[in-house]
């Protein structure tokens, strides 16, 4: 099964997709995690890629897409993949399209984790005091989950058009979240 998952900040987004891609024996694929391991290794890839991340900006497409693309090419991805943090553009999504169509593969699904504002933001808040994160106040993890929906929303709406889009209700114990995913895609 080929996947993609988005979500907010704080929408347990990176927990959900490691238990469904080891249910479903698929490599879980991050490309923040591909990135900040690059950085610690201190690669050239990852050497350009912090002047971004540390500037909160996005790494460049042509670096992150040729990322991605060697990443899909490698042996475990074959019965399929869960990628997590890409596309975050239209761009990003232009070129999975195409690297999928080479291998006359197609996305299967898009998940969305949706979540409780209000619910998101005590949460974040409460976490943000308990690891001493002064600057990250609640008018600051609004305006992040503001940032999010913004920028997703383009993506989501051309995946709802290709009817491959499935909205997951995020809220309630990590359980229920992966039971309610796994039902979407059938297993
Ligand atoms: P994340 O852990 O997904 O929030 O990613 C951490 C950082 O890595 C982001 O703030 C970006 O700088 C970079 N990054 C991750 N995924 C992408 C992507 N698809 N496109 C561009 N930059 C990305």
């Amino acid at each position: 099964m080929r996947l993609v998952i988005m979500g907010p900040p704080g929408a347990g987004k990176g927990t959900q997709a490691d238990g469904i891609a080891s249910r479903l024996g698929i490599p879980h694929i991050s490309t923040g995690d591909i990135f900040r391991a690059n950085v610690a290794q201190g690669t050239a890839l990852g050497i350009e890629a912090k002047r971004y991340m540390d500037a909160g900006e996005y790494v460049p497409d042509g670096v992150t897409n040729s990322m991605v693309r060697d990443r899909l090419n490698q042996a475990d991805c074959k019965p399929g993949f869960l990628l997590d943090g890409y596309p975050r553009t239209l761009e990003q999504v232009g070129e999975l399209d195409s690297m999928l169509n080479a291998g006359g593969a197609a996305l299967d699904r898009a998940l969305e984790l949706t979540v409780d504002v209000d619910e998101v933001v005590t949460r974040l808040v409460k976490r943000a005091q308990e690891q001493g994160r002064a600057d990250d106040t609640e008018d600051v993890i609004r305006r992040r989950l503001e940032v999010y929906a913004e920028q997703t929303a383009p993506l989501t709406a051309l995946y709802a058009k290709r009817n491959v889009l499935s909205q997951v209700d995020g809220m309630g114990a990590v359980e229920e979240v992966t039971a309610r995913l796994l039902k979407v895609l059938g297993v």
